[in-house]
Parts: C-alpha cells; sequence; structure tokens
C-alpha cells in the first residue's frame, strides 16, 4: 500500500517539470489536478505560470485533462476559453475519474502521467491506476500570507541560532 504514496518525480511547482523528459520516457498525455498544482483555490483564471506551463504542453503536442475534486463550476470557469476537457467532482483518490479521464483523451495509463500536489488524494489514485506520478509543493504553501509569516519565523530563528 504504502508504494502507492510515493510518487515517481517530486518537483517544486509545474515550471520544473521536464517535458521533453518525460516526452523521452513514451509519456503523451498529462493529467493535472487544478488547486494548489495549477493555481491557488483564490486564483480564478490561470496565472502567468499556468498559461506557460498549458501553453507547453500544447506546444509539446501533450494530451491534456484536469481533474479536480473541486465544484464543477470552479473548474469550468478556470478553463474557460481553454479547450481542455476535465472531471470535476472527482472523488480522488477513486479510480473512477482517472478512468474517465484516459477514456476521454483516448490515451494508455503508461503513456499519462499525472500532476498533483496532495499524496492521499493525487498521487495514491494516480498510482493505483498506473500512471507517471508528479508530485508538486501545494501553491498556498509557499504563497499565502502564512507562508511569508512562517518563512520570516525560520529565517529570525535561524539569525538567532547563527548568532549563537
Ligand atoms: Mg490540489
Amino acid at each position: 500500500m504504502f508504494h502507492n504514496l510515493v510518487p515517481d518525480l517530486f518537483v517544486h511547482d509545474i515550471s520544473a517539470i521536464d517535458l521533453n523528459k518525460l516526452k523521452e520516457n513514451g509519456i503523451s498525455a498529462v493529467i493535472l489536478d487544478l488547486d494548489n498544482t495549477l493555481d491557488s483555490h483564490e486564483t480564478k483564471t490561470p496565472s502567468a505560470r499556468a498559461l506557460s506551463f498549458l501553453e507547453e504542453l500544447k506546444a509539446g503536442g501533450f494530451l491534456v485533462c484536469v481533474i479536480s475534486n473541486g465544484k464543477r463550476r470552479r473548474v469550468e470557469a478556470y478553463l474557460v476559453g481553454f479547450e481542455i476537457p476535465f472531471v470535476a467532482d472527482a472523488g480522488k483518490p477513486l479510480k473512477k475519474s482517472y478512468r474517465k479521464a484516459l477514456n476521454t483523451l483516448g490515451c494508455r495509463q503508461e503513456n499519462t502521467a499525472f500532476v498533483g500536489d496532495q499524496i492521499f488524494t493525487d498521487t495514491w489514485g494516480a498510482n493505483r491506476m498506473g500512471l507517471f506520478t508528479i508530485l508538486v509543493e501545494p501553491i498556498e504553501a509557499f504563497e499565502t500570507p502564512l507562508f511569508y509569516i512562517k518563512r520570516a519565523l525560520e529565517r529570525f530563528v535561524k539569525a538567532k541560532l547563527l548568532k549563537e
């Protein structure tokens, strides 16, 4: 069971994913989680980082689908204007939404990567489906005020420690 919680690849964020490498390894489709993977919950439309990743995927000829446990209206509004299929209210880690995405894209699990920020939903479900799993750091962890407060505290503590 535990090996299904371990991603094949762990990167800081979507911009650190090497798409050429994925292609070399036979990956032709990428399924994406939305919240905290592409953008934070509060981000209504794709940010510059998400846009550039989506464009890179398109330019690379990858098939793309979004699977989100979020509400349909949230996912639909975020992806408006993009020709990207999605599964909302997905109930990850249940396998059915991953199956639905694979069927929609018409691709096989061994040629598909899944990118998400949560081990117990995204990674667990995708590993059980036999996808290549990529885990990213949750965006809110590094973009919310709480993050900055935490980082400031860490710096303060480190500075203190270094002085002693
Ligand atoms: Mg997420």
